[in-house]
């Protein structure tokens, strides 16, 4: 999807500041960050958000999910960390391709 900005960010097309890349994943600091460490970990495939996740995506789902606390290690968050998904309008989700905040390096707020 070339119109999208977390596609262009894992072409290397639009600029971040990337922690982590593989094959299947990229990893990238936000740009307003919440909190100390404020990751963005997404696949690079284009998927819209969790609604439309498939079965064939479960092992793609499932290797995300395992990548986050090796991130979260990585940034220095040996104590522990946030993960948070936003999914559609109703979740707050302001761009349409999936994405994981991972959050930590300071007292977050209570939930
Ligand atoms: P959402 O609200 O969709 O769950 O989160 C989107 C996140 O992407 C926000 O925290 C926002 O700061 C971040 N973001 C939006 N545009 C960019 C960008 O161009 N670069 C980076 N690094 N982060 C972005
Ligand atoms: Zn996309």
């Amino acid at each position: 999807m070339s119109d999208c900005i977390f596609c262009r960010i894992a072409a290397g097309e639009i600029p971040a500041d990337k922690v982590y890349e593989d094959e299947r994943f990229v990893a990238f600091r936000d740009i307003a960050p919440k909190a100390k460490v404020h990751l963005l970990l997404i696949p690079r495939r284009h998927i819209e958000s969790l609604e439309v996740l498939e079965t064939a995506d479960e092992a793609l789902a499932g290797a995300m999910l395992r990548l986050l606390p090796r991130l979260a290690r990585e940034a220095g968050l040996e104590e522990g960390f946030r993960t948070i998904i936003n999914t559609g309008p109703g979740g707050g989700q302001e761009v349409p391709h999936l994405h994981c905040h991972l959050l930590g390096g300071e007292d977050l707020p209570g939930f």
